[in-house]
């Protein structure tokens, strides 16, 4: 009996004209496609994107190489070295945070007691050859140079920053 049913569904291409009908209801159907990068879906307040070093607004920066941060981090991406400079203070050498390994938990932003090490809402960032994702102190602090307004706006608010 089932290969007569079978044979009767081949011959009348009755799986055929069932797809064809599936195509055809949506194809009147309103589109959900997304014209990336002109059109955005929404983005979660939560969202943690590329991270960013802050400073202070006289320029100094924030980090105190407590290096909290790099015991946190549960993907081992931070790469801390720290040496204490003339004044007393103590100051980072080194601050690497290698983005292939990072899980983006947000642990590393957590646990900073200065507000330092921040996670910005970009996410439109790309490596073309090895090495490209490993995000070198000068990059990071750049980075927090050109979004520390928006940064320090959100957290005046106590909002996340987006
Ligand atoms: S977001 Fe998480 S995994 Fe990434 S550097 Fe920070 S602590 Fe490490
Ligand atoms: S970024 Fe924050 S937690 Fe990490 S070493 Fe600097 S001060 Fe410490």
């Amino acid at each position: 009996m089932q290969a007569v049913r079978n044979f009767f569904k081949t011959f009348l291409l009755i799986e055929l004209l069932q797809g064809l009908a599936l195509t055809g209801r949506h194809l009147f159907a309103r589109k959900i496609t997304v014209q990336y990068p002109e059109e955005r879906t929404p983005m979660s307040p939560r969202f943690r994107g590329l991270h960013a070093l802050r400073r202070y607004p006289n320029g100094e920066e924030r980090c105190i190489a407590c290096k909290l941060c790099e015991a946190v981090c549960p993907a081992m991406a931070i790469t801390i070295e720290s040496e204490q400079r003339d004044d007393g203070t103590r100051r980072t050498t080194r601050y690497d945070i290698d983005l292939t390994k990072c899980i983006f938990c947000g642990f590393c932003e957590e646990s900073c007691p200065v507000d330092s090490i921040v996670e910005t809402h970009v996410l439109e960032y790309h490596g073309e050859q090895r090495g490209d994702l490993l995000y070198t102190k000068e990059m990071l602090l750049a980075i927090g140079d050109h979004y520390e307004k928006d940064i320090a706006a959100a957290r005046a608010a106590d909002a996340p920053y987006r």
